[in-house]
């Protein structure tokens, strides 16, 4: 049988029940049936998934063993069967004692502080609720502007009309999605697991992947924004030219550029920036860059026009966008060579392409909160599982071994063997794709032998040497060679330090944002930046999370701050707030100090993730818990408010 889209549980035969749980994920399952019968007879103790260290991802079905699995089928049947006979699901109420006991099923003991953090992640709808500003306090009526409409600008959009705070949001492109609506080059997918990588708030039940394409993601977004009519807020084709804070009039003057041109002013109390980090693409100044008489593109602004079939293609940068392109282009191009100067460290993703199963879709579909157990335990795994393995040990000799600590250094052991494993009949190549660097100091990519089908094949090329220059008719490298090529394609990536360029923000005293960074953007909790009163940044300085945590829990921690603000001001009766400057200069003390003793900080080497200055600018270096607990509440005294 085929799981249809209208089979519900109470049509399907024992048949379909018994195909469904072969493909069945199956720590979560018994959790989740737990949670909506309410009988946690169902956490048997000897067919709880085992915790287990999850450097290189989560291993399949949890560790479980061939036995357990069997075991929980066959209990999981006869509660679906039961459920089948009593003809109705039950609605389960969420009960504080229920919750707590699934989760520690699943994750052994919650210390107290991670029970809350848990609890949001899990995002049961009795739990998310937003106590709105009480606006009646306030002398007059407050308003606020959201600068972008991706992932950031709607998590923030959502949270304020919850709120009951007016907001406008103006978004330079026609639609939202930000990043997922920029880039669409071929292949072109999420590679964090796309139920972590959505909103605590706006789970969804019937991802077709694990980690999903890219007009999946963009649609998520989309169809967010419709359900929730936040679209109706946002001005699209909206550009930001500047911001001046009033001092007298304690607000903010934006001035913006519509896509006809036309210029106008908004003036709202509060500015929320929600333009991300990864929009400004990076093109490498290389020599003889003008002559080059082929065609070129950088990922993020693909051509789709351009007609790569029968070409002779260069691509320069083996990061996360190169990553996705070359397995995806290679076959259809005449010759393809990659530009390599640092090879990239695999993580091994087997089904990193794959459908979810229809049994376990199907699953998902008829058991209520299914998939919300399921993400929560895939962010548990995650934020639990790596973090050490990306720190310093200052003991240990890193120039010996390639790697910051014994876990490291284990961890490097196990993706050396991928490697060999992936490249085994090409020693030339091998030599090549091994990096030189400890793992996680640059970031890693998600791998199902997609690369190594790639760079084997007859049409590809690795040049590792390093390019000298552009010619009319290719990229000539320091050893002599030259590449002929039709195409270039800049997996470059990009000026992700210049924060909020190329707006103007001018604060306190007419002082320019960019004047005030010196080229070293930070933030106090990568939000709020002394003399710029009452402006948050969303995924800001020192806020992307490498091996603790993911993006979208920093930014709704970012909002979840920024609201807590803004609510200290509106209900205190006052106008404007700003960071203490001793309190931001700690923060970036600390912060400067932790980057340093992670796998990202060693000065060696070289990523997105430093600035010019050499300086950790993204990178969140301290456990998640942290960004959390300190993004929970605003505490007074770490501001000037009046
Ligand atoms: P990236 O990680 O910065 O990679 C750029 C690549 O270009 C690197 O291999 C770099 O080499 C190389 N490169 C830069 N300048 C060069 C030059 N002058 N000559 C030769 N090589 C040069 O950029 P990205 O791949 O676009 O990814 C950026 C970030 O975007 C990712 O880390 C990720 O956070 C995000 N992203 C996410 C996804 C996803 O979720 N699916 C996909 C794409 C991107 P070096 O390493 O030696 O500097």
């Amino acid at each position: 049988m085929g799981f249809g889209a209208d089979l519900t549980l109470f049509e399907a035969s024992d048949d379909d029940l018994r195909n469904a749980l072969k493909s069945a994920e199956l720590p979560t399952l018994l959790p989740s049936l737990a949670y909506i019968t309410g009988d946690l007879s169902l956490l048997d103790p000897d067919l709880r998934p085992p915790i287990v260290p999850v450097a290189i991802g989560r291993p399949a079905q949890g560790g479980l063993s061939a036995e357990q699995q069997e075991g929980i089928r066959e209990l999981a049947l006869q509660v679906l069967q039961k459920l089948r006979g009593d003809g109705f699901i039950p609605t389960p109420e969420g009960d504080e004692r229920s919750v707590l006991a699934i989760m520690e099923y699943l994750t052994g003991d919650i210390p107290e502080d991670y029970a809350a953090l848990l609890k949001s992640e899990l995002g049961l709808p009795q739990q998310k609720v937003i106590k709105p500003v009480l606006q009646e306090k306030a002398k007059e009526s407050f308003n606020l502007i959201i600068i972008g409409a991706g992932m950031s600008g709607l998590a923030a959009a959502y949270t304020f009309a919850q709120a009951g705070i007016s907001f406008t949001v103006l978004e330079k492109n026609p639609d939202v999605g930000g990043t997922w609506l920029e880039n669409h080059y071929p292949g072109c997918r999420l590679d964090t697991g796309n139920f972590a990588y959505s909103y605590s708030f706006a789970q969804k039940n019937d991802w077709p992947t694990e980690y999903t394409e890219r007009d999946e993601v963009l649609r998520y977004f989309q169809e967010f924004s419709k359900r929730t009519s936040l679209r109706d807020s946002i001005r699209f084709g909206t550009e930001i030219i500047s911001a001046r804070w009033d001092e007298t009039a304690s607000r903010w003057d934006i001035q913006v550029k519509d896509d006809q041109g036309i210029i106008t002013t908004y003036n709202a109390n509060f500015i929320i920036s929600a333009v991300g980090q990864l929009n400004r693409p990076k093109i490498p100044q290389i020599q003889g860059q003008e002559l080059f008489q082929g065609a070129w593109m950088h990922t993020a602004n693909w051509n789709s026009d351009l007609d790569l079939e029968g070409k002779r293609v260069a691509v320069i940068g083996t990061g996360s966008s190169a990553y996705q392109v070359i397995p995806s282009i290679y076959s259809q191009v005449k010759e393809l060579v990659v530009f390599q100067r640092s090879a990239p460290w695999l993580l091994p993703t087997p089904n990193y392409h794959d459908p979810i199963p229809d049994g376990q879709k199907w699953l998902f579909r008829v058991i209520p909160e299914y998939h919300r157990w399921f993400r929560f335990y895939q962010f548990w795994t995650n934020i639990k599982g790596r973090y050490r393995y990306s720190k310093v040990d200052p003991n240990w000799d890193r120039f010996a071994n390639g790697s910051v600590s014994e876990a490291n250094d284990s961890l490097r052991k196990v993706l050396t063997e991928y490697l060999e494993t992936q490249f085994s009949g090409r020693p030339d190549l091998l030599k090549k794709v091994i990096p030189k660097y400890p793992p996680y100091s640059k970031r890693m990519l998600r791998d199902n032998g997609a690369w190594a089908k790639a760079l084997t094949s007859p049409n590809v090329t690795l040049a590792t040497d390093p390019i000298e220059r552009l010619t009319e008719g290719g990229i000539a490298t320091q050893d002599g060679q030259e590449y002929p090529a039709d195409v270039i394609i800049y997996a470059t990536g990009f000026n992700a330090s210049d924060f909020l360029q190329p707006m103007q923000i001018f604060g306190m005293s007419g002082v320019e944002l960019h004047d005030f960074w010196q080229g070293d953007a930070r933030a106090y909790l990568g939000i709020l930046i002394p003399n710029f009163p009452n402006f948050f940044c969303l995924y800001g300085p020192n806020t992307n999370f490498l091996t603790n945590g993911s993006i979208t829990v920093a930014s709704e921690s970012a909002v979840n701050f920024a609201l807590e603000c803004i609510r200290l001001v509106i209900e205190g009766g006052h106008k404007a707030l700003q960071c203490r400057f001793d309190v931001f200069q700690e923060f970036n003390r600390e912060i400067d100090a932790a980057n340093q003793q992670m796998a990202w900080g060693i000065p060696e080497v070289k990523s997105w993730y430093k600035n010019q200055f050499g300086r950790v600018s993204q990178n969140w270096p301290l456990p998640l818990l942290e960004y959390w607990a300190r993004t929970r509440v605003a505490n007074p005294d770490d501001f000037e408010i009046w």
